[in-house]
């Protein structure tokens, strides 16, 4: 029976609880807000399937060549606008549904919940457009994948992945018509980190959340925004490194503990295809970059070809090399997020105190960070930014 000790060891992937035979596994918040498994020990069979299914302690079987790699745009403007670089989910979601199939991914609910759902038709799939920097809740979307693939559905599921991994263990055969697609992922902070930063901000804006992005391409690809808009028209619009949500994710201080020693990093994946930010497609293709946003995509299986094949239609396509590919923008490939010295207190700070002691202590922003966020939108009109975002890369490169 699953018994959660070390949390550093808990993915939170819904895998054993999905397997439970006897549905005595729910998933439970603790004091952070991350969910964790608790067994009803009364109706226990002690079968142990929910220890055999856990992708922590049983890794699932990775692909052993090395991946091919693509640079791809979307060549739906307002949809590309509207995803976090290339907006290629949303190109192979347009090709599964126009098969008939079933596309799963994260999505906003009514309350702005991050939870796994799926759709049907290219307009449903828009609300998987995007990423949602917060472990989304995935119920009992695995037992329900299982029922569409037995019952011959042409299924897509994504997710970060630890989620594809505990699926994969999950479904413990290989089904010709599930399509899986991972994101190097960087970590996830939790649901309860996340409705307190909304709470902060309805409160501020003295309305309700109608409409949130973590990265909207206010000033480009290069320079997004997290970008709020409420029902009573006002609209807030931060960078990264103001924005504290953004800066919390990206600093590292408030990932899931699992997330600083992810078992899950690595260029072979148990995938089909792997999505990640093209922040050096210009390098990388040799055309122009229009700051839109490119994805870069892994192939690792021959499904996963067929897959881009079927996309082509609905996309710009560069193939690059997977080695400079991984040297320019893959660091989140192999590695795992670093853990902030303050990881712990964040979280206790924010049981406590609430958020805005969380921006008190852990948001340090000096006066330059305040004028650079003033001055951007001058920047950006003149074209600044851009020529000096290209000086840094060719630097780099
Ligand atoms: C938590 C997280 C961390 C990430 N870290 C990195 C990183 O360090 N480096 C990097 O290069 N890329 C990272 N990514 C991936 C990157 O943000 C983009 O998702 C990727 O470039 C694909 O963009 P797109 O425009 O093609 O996809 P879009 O069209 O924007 O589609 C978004 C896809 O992401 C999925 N998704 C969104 N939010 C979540 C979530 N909370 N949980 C599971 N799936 C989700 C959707 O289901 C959809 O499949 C991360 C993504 C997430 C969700
Ligand atoms: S041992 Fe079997 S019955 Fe008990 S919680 Fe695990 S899966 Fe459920
Ligand atoms: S199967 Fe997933 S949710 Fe269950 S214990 Fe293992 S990692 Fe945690
Ligand atoms: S960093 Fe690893 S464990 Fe954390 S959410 Fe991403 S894949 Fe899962």
């Amino acid at each position: 029976m699953i018994n959660i000790a070390d949390k550093t060891k808990c993915c939170g992937c819904t895998a054993c609880a999905n397997i439970c035979p006897k549905y005595c596994i729910s998933m439970q918040a603790d004091k952070e807000g991350f969910l964790y498994p608790k067994v009803d020990i009364e109706k226990c069979v002690n079968c142990g399937l929910c220890e055999k299914v856990c992708p922590t302690l049983h890794t699932t079987k990775k692909s052993s060549v090395e991946p091919k790699m693509y640079a791809i745009q979307f060549n739906n403007s307002k949809q590309l606008k509207e995803s976090a670089s290339g907006g290629a989910y949303s190109a192979l979601s347009k090709a599964i549904v126009n098969q008939g199939g079933m596309v799963w991914g994260a999505a906003y609910d009514e309350n702005f919940d991050v939870i796994h759902t799926y759709a049907d038709s290219d307009e449903k799939c828009k609300k998987f457009q995007g990423s949602k920097y917060v472990q989304s809740n995935l119920g009992m979307s695995f037992t329900q994948v299982k029922e569409m693939l037995d019952s011959g559905i042409l299924t897509c599921y994504s997710g970060t992945p630890c989620q594809i991994a505990g699926l994969k263990n999950f479904l413990r055969k290989d089904y010709d018509n599930l399509i899986t697609v991972d994101l190097v992922c960087a970590g996830v902070p939790s649901p309860k980190l996340w409705h307190s930063y909304l709470d902060m901000q309805q409160e501020q804006f003295n309305s309700k959340v109608k409409y949130a992005n973590f990265r909207y391409k206010t000033y480009g690809y290069q320079c997004s925004t997290m970008r709020l808009e409420f029902e009573n028209g006002k609209v807030y619009s931060q960078s990264g490194r103001i924005d504290p949500m953004m800066n919390f994710f990206v600093s590292g201080i408030a990932k899931r503990p699992v997330c600083y020693d992810c078992p899950f990093k690595g260029e072979n994946r148990n995938s089909d295809l792997t999505l990640f930010d093209g922040w050096h497609a210009e390098q990388l293709t040799g055309i122009k970059d229009n700051d839109k946003g490119f994805t870069l995509l892994m192939v690792h299986t021959f499904k996963g070809k067929k897959m881009l094949d079927g996309m082509q239609s609905y996309i710009d396509c560069y193939p690059v090399d997977t080695r400079k590919a991984l040297l320019y923008d893959g660091v989140m490939v192999n590695n795992q997020p670093k853990k902030h010295e303050k990881r712990n207190i964040f979280y206790e700070v924010l049981d406590e105190s609430g958020i805005e002691a969380c921006k008190r202590e852990f948001l340090h922003l000096t006066f330059k960070d305040y004028f650079l966020e003033i001055i951007k939108p001058v920047l950006y009109k003149s074209g600044a930014i851009r020529i000096v975002k290209r000086i840094k890369k060719r630097l780099h490169s």
